[in-house]
């Protein structure tokens, strides 16, 4: 018969509405809207009723790997002062395929040397295709990629190159999304600590 499958998928449609209200009044008192526990039953395969995330009210959990626009990592140190991991060797401006890093380096205003922590470091976030490859070759842990891909503005000329300020952020954030990546970059430099102070007390 013509048009049964459409009957069909009406009646499909139909069974989702009427299992929407079903299913808020089971969780009644409990959130199943706007909360982790509520997006993480409407994902899983259990769900009945409507699945679709309310964004932007509603995110999607992103996993760990996930990966958009990189960021610097900086330190605090004792005095409260920040202190950047980066070095602004240069090493991730020659490996970024689209060239859309630029390091400014700092020159000691006396003597006129090097000294190891970039002016100004700037990515084009318009050119930037989230490869990974700046966080993967930098040496010092300095640069990650971020989980944040809100970043729709409405002139990305003027907003969308983005200096050393804005891409800073602590360490504590990098910890927070990336918590095993974290814990094992840790591990290996407390490892690598190790080593040298036992080199350091061989010599001796
Ligand atoms: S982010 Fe890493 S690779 Fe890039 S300049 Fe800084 S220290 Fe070097
Ligand atoms: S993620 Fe890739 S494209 Fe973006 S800045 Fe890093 S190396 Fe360049």
């Amino acid at each position: 018969m013509y048009g049964k499958g459409i009957i069909q998928g009406l009646g499909v449609t139909l069974r989702h509405f009427v299992d929407t209200y079903l299913e808020d009044i089971k969780w009644l008192g409990k959130k199943r809207y706007y909360s982790e526990e509520g997006i993480a039953n409407r994902m899983s395969s259990e769900t009945r009723g409507i699945f679709t995330v309310q964004y932007p009210e509603e995110k999607l959990p992103v996993p760990e790997e996930f990966r958009f626009i990189p960021f610097l990592l900086y330190e605090i140190d004792e005095d409260g002062k920040q202190q950047d991991r980066c070095t602004s060797c240069g090493i991730c401006a020659k490996v970024c395929p689209p060239q859309c890093i630029w390091i400014v380096r700092t020159n000691d205003p006396e003597t006129g040397r090097p000294v190891p922590e970039p002016e100004e470091f700037y990515i084009d976030v318009d050119i930037c295709m989230n490869c990974g490859f700046c966080s993967e070759y930098c040496p010092f842990d300095a640069i990650k990629m971020d989980h944040d891909y809100e970043l729709a503005v409405y002139n990305r000329h003027a907003r969308n190159i983005y200096n050393k300020a804005k891409l800073s952020k602590p360490v504590s954030y990098y910890a927070s999304i990336r918590p095993s990546n974290y814990s094992r970059e840790e591990a290996a430099r407390a490892e690598a600590e190790a080593a040298k102070a036992a080199r350091k007390a061989g010599r001796r």
